[in-house]
C-alpha cells in the first residue's frame, strides 16, 4: 500500500564524517510549494517529520502504521529513516513505540498549555538512543551526527535533530496533539494566540 506512506519527507539525507553518521534534513521554506505531499501535511520542514511520525498512530482503532515489526519497519524505510536491508528487533520496536507514545503525550501537553513531566523524561530517555554527538571538521564545520552505527539510534537521531531544529526555530511548542480524546492527531497550530488545542478536523470543539 505504498500510498500510505505519501505523508512522509523524503528530504533526510545521510553521509557519514570521521565514522560518525550525519543527521541532515532539507529545510524548506514556508510557503514553498510541496508537490504530492502538501495536501496530507500542513507544515514544513523538520516539524513535517515529527507529525507524520506521531500520526502513525491512527484515531481509528488498529489503524496503527507501526503496529507490528514488520510494517514500522516498512514505513521507517519508505520515509528514509531506515536503510533498505535494515529491520528492527523486537526490543527496538518496543522502543520505537515509546518513543512515539512519549512525542504524542508530549504534544498533548502543548496543546492543553501544561507541563507533563512523566512524558518529557520517556521523550529524553527514547531519543537518548539517538547518541548524538557534535562533529567538527577541519574546516571547523560543525554538524550533528550520530555516533551509532546501527540503523536504529541513526533513525532516532533523525527524529532527535528534527525536534531540535524545530525547538530552535521557536516552532516545537505549536506542534500539538488535539485535545479530543478519540483524536489526538497532531498538528501545527497556526493560530496567532498559539492557543489551539484541536487539530483543524476538530477545531469547533469545546
Ligand atoms: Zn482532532
Amino acid at each position: 500500500m505504498p500510498g500510505s506512506f505519501a505523508g512522509v519527507p523524503v528530504g533526510h539525507k545521510m553521509r557519514r564524517m570521521n565514522g560518525y553518521r550525519i543527521v541532515a534534513s532539507r529545510e524548506r521554506g514556508p510557503g514553498r510549494p510541496r508537490t504530492r505531499y502538501h495536501r496530507i501535511v500542513s507544515v514544513t520542514g523538520p516539524l513535517q517529520l515529527i507529525q507524520v511520525f506521531a500520526n502513525t498512530l491512527d484515531a481509528s482503532p488498529g489503524a496503527d502504521q507501526l503496529g507490528t515489526r514488520e510494517e514500522a519497519a516498512a514505513w521507517l524505510r519508505a520515509a528514509g529513516l531506515l536503510p533498505a536491508e535494515a529491520g528492527l528487533s523486537n526490543s527496538e520496536h518496543a522502543a520505537l513505540l515509546r518513543l512515539r507514545g512519549s512525542i504524542r503525550d508530549v504534544l498533548a501537553a502543548h496543546a492543553g498549555g501544561r507541563e507533563d513531566a512523566d512524558a518529557a523524561a520517556r521523550l529524553t530517555r527514547a531519543l537518548a538512543d539517538g547518541r548524538l554527538v557534535l562533529t567538527v571538521d577541519p574546516a571547523s564545520a560543525v554538524q550533528l551526527a550520530s555516533a551509532a552505527r546501527s540503523s536504529y539510534p541513526n533513525l532516532v537521531a533523525d527524529i532527535a535533530v528534527a525536534i531540535a531544529r524545530s525547538a530552535a526555530s521557536g516552532t516545537w511548542p505549536r506542534l500539538k496533539a488535539c485535545s479530543v480524546q478519540q483524536c489526538g492527531q497532531a498538528f501545527y497550530d497556526e493560530s496567532g494566540s498559539a492557543a489551539a488545542r484541536h487539530c483543524p478536523a476538530h477545531a469547533g470543539s469545546l
